[in-house]
């Protein structure tokens, strides 16, 4: 079973007020259409995105590169065009139809339509009405409407691909919601559980809201990397990319940059995501002799496609020789450097054993280091 998930963002978002269409403007430091990719990237059961846009709106997606992160399709007239567009890009079993407006939406809810996916052609989530609802006449009440049996329908709506895409080639066209292009069709749509976060940005208010939500799920991650490296013959070591004359060097199969390597680990675990082994295994000859500074900048381009900046590293070498502080500033800004980062978000330090252990007995060196990561 794959699924597709379609986001929808080629509407013009007029009630959102001056500006770009809604769909482009930033909330908590990103574009509504990033935060809501960024959902379903992260979410291990969808297999696949597809984002739908306005032909207007190729500017966006080529200044943000979502062409690396979702298969674009350009939009119709009506939201029924644009999803049919959006269809015809996937071959997935499943399809979870998207509001790209609605990009606080807590991944447990695409759990709970998947779920329901498992025993029935379509599922959408919803809340139950719980306010009183009026009609009104002018600017008085003219009577109360009975609201049991009334839900508030969110997005995803999720549906089997091949009986949608019928039920969708059936249709004229008009409908603004794929859940009655479904029935329409006589396909059943289970209601599961929506969630209160997943508000659909419609109005200059709803930006805040949005920004509170996403700012209560701040993810923030911190990682350690631990590194040895014994010295052996030669007549310099590499720590933190910065060559320091010596009258040994540090044995390794790559330039054996402990430092380096310590907080390459550090940022790996942030992640998640193993070490520096997995991603660039020692029986593989074309890392022999490699410079450390290739596996640090593909940690911290992994980190950036999760989504993640790197706010800190702070790396601590253990040595008695050679002395680390002459060259402490150097080290800390070809680091920066490497990273992408200001000096004043890395430290590097030292310290000896006090004569204690093989760093104190001057086999080898010891680097130790964490990694802060936010997700933005
Ligand atoms: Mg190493």
């Amino acid at each position: 079973m794959t699924t597709a998930a379609i986001i929808v963002a080629a509407g013009r978002g007029t009630r959102a007020g001056d500006g770009p269409p809604k769909q482009w403007r930033a909330v908590a430091g990103r574009t509504v259409v990033e935060h809501t990719l960024g959902v379903f990237e992260a979410h291990p059961r969808v297999d696949e995105i597809v984002l739908v846009i306005s032909a207007d709106d190729m500017g966006w997606a080529e200044r943000l590169d979502l062409r690396a992160r979702a298969k674009i399709a350009i939009g119709g007239a009506t939201r029924s065009l644009s999803v049919k567009a959006g269809l015809a890009q996937t071959e997935a079993d499943r399809v979870l139809i998207h509001d790209a407006a609605r990009c606080c939406l807590p991944p447990v809810v695409i759990d709970r339509v998947l779920d329901a996916l498992d025993d029935g052609p379509g599922a959408a989530p919803a809340l139950p009405v719980t306010d009183t609802l009026w009609s009104g006449a002018g600017a008085s009440v003219a009577g109360i409407q009975d609201r049991s049996g009334l839900y508030r329908a969110q997005t995803p709506q999720g549906f089997h691909l091949a009986p949608f895409r019928a039920a969708l080639a059936a249709q004229d066209g008009s409908a603004t919601d794929d859940v009655a292009v479904a029935r329409a069709a006589g396909i059943p749509v289970r209601i599961v559980e929506g969630d209160e976060r997943n508000l659909k940005i419609t109005t200059p208010a709803d930006f805040a809201r949005a920004e509170a939500i996403l700012g209560q799920t701040m993810d923030i991650r911190t990682g350690n990397g631990f590194d040895v490296h014994a010295f052996g013959p030669g007549d310099h070591v590499t720590l933190c990319g910065v060559d320091i004359p010596h009258d040994h060097g540090l044995k390794g199969h790559s330039d054996a940059d402990v430092g380096m390597h310590a907080v390459t680990d550090a940022i790996y675990g942030a992640l998640g995501d193993g070490d520096i082994g997995q991603h660039f295994p020692p029986s593989d000859p074309q890392w022999k002799g490699a410079a450390s500074y290739i596996f640090l900048e593909h940690a911290c381009a992994l980190a950036r496609d999760r989504g993640f900046a790197i706010t800190h590293a702070d790396c601590t070498l253990i040595c008695e020789f050679p002395k680390i502080g002459p060259h402490a500033l150097a080290m800390k800004q070809e680091m920066a450097q490497i990273m992408g980062l200001t000096p004043d978000r890395i430290s590097v330090k030292a310290t000896t054993s006090e004569k204690l252990g093989f760093t104190g007995r001057g086999e080898g060196i010891a680097a130790i280091a964490t990694a802060t990561l936010v997700k933005t």
